[in-house]
């Protein structure tokens, strides 16, 4: 809804990572003006549509949309961003069909470079519900010791420099900084964020993290396209259920 330019550039690069698959996709681009009601006509006639099998409403919305309430309505077994309470509570206890594609994307980076999480000192800086809190879940789940740190957080380089695996999704540019870093520990940069000169940067200094760290990922590149990737897989898996 609306014109944010940022959610103009994800939603074209998720209708190509459709058409690159072969996942078959509908794009609605509704007037930033459309009221609450019109919105959650058109996910009720989705989530009856046979020929539809996954969901997804690009945040952020407008101010006089409820968030909660949109992502409240999408039937949960099409919520492909894993959003709804139903998916939350799910990841929660272990037992899910749909991850959050950023986390998701996150594990599947640490999992490819072959990097064994079970034991290791997890700290991610960031509380937000779409990547920090499933985050915790997923490492969780891979028996990593986890601290979530977010904006209240006392000390945090004294947290940051335990990591054994540090994720960033703060989003603030180069928030951190080589010297916040454990020698060679695994570093994530969740974040993408646009400087005044349009250029992309992420959460970490990339020059001074990479002399710190043994391996780190890059933005633009890195956790980014694997989002769009765990969307599709997500879409897939949503295909199947739906039958
Ligand atoms: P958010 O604004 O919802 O949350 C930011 C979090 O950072 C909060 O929990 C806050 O407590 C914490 N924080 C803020 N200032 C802090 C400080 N000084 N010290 C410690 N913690 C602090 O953001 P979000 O939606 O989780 O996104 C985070 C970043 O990740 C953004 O740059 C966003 O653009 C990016 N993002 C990237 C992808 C992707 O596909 N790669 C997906 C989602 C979000």
């Amino acid at each position: 809804m609306g014109d944010d330019p940022a959610s103009r550039v994800y939603v074209n690069n998720k209708k190509k990572a459709c058409a690159e698959c072969g996942i078959y996709s509908e794009e609605y681009a509704l007037p930033g003006e459309t009221s609450q009601e019109e919105l959650l006509r058109l996910i009720d006639t989705l989530n009856k549509k046979p020929e539809i099998s996954g969901i997804l409403v690009q945040l952020p919305v407008p101010k006089h949309i409820d968030e909660k309430t949109i992502i409240n309505a999408i039937d949960p077994k099409k919520d492909v961003d894993a959003f709804h309470p139903v998916n939350v509570g799910k990841i929660m206890v272990g037992d899910y069909d749909f991850v959050p594609c950023t986390p998701a994307g996150v594990m599947e980076l640490i999992k490819e470079s072959g990097i064994d999480v079970a034991g290791k000192e997890c700290v991610i800086v960031g509380r937000s519900n779409i990547v920090g809190k499933p985050q915790a879940m997923l490492l969780l789940h891979q028996n990593g010791t986890v601290t979530v740190c977010h904006s209240k957080t006392q000390n945090l380089k004294e947290h940051t420099r335990r990591a054994d695996i540090l994720v960033a999704a703060v989003g603030i540019p180069n928030f951190i900084t080589g010297d916040m870093i454990k020698p060679g520990a695994v570093v994530i940069d969740v974040g993408i964020n646009r400087l005044e000169n349009k250029k992309l940067c992420g959460d970490v200094e990339f020059e001074s993290a990479k002399e710190v760290a043994s391996a780190i990922t890059p933005v633009p590149g890195g956790v980014g396209p694997m989002t769009i990737a765990m969307l599709m897989k997500n879409t897939l898996k949503a295909a199947v259920i739906n039958g």
